[in-house]
């Protein structure tokens, strides 16, 4: 599906463009990628949405940090946040649903 392919990445300060081959594209901020991190840490934090909602408050103490980001193959991207979280790998899919859920069409 196209809608799976991530064309583009512009990252800014606080949050990022994330452009699809669909023609869509989200604004999201690091901190909503962030609270559906993908590390080994912070996944099993989301299996419930009890433990989700605690998780997305934690993270929303977070100072915004401006991650690295690198592609990983061509299906994902790895964030890496300087503190702490790292080495989770974000598939395209799943931008694709955090940006229809917590991001901003443009
Ligand atoms: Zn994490």
């Amino acid at each position: 599906m196209t809608s799976d392919i991530l064309t583009d990445l512009e990252r800014g300060d606080e949050d990022c463009v994330l452009r699809f081959a669909d023609g869509a594209a989200f604004r999201v901020s690091y901190l909503s990628i962030r609270s559906r991190c993908q590390c080994a840490k912070c996944k099993p934090r989301q299996e419930n949405q009890q433990r989700l909602i605690e998780f997305e408050e934690e993270v929303a103490r977070l100072r915004v940090e401006k991650p690295r980001a690198e592609p990983v193959g061509r299906y994902g991207i790895r964030f890496d946040w300087p503190s702490g979280c790292s080495s989770g790998i974000h598939s395209f899919r799943h931008l694709r649903s955090v940006a229809e859920d917590l991001g901003s069409a443009l």
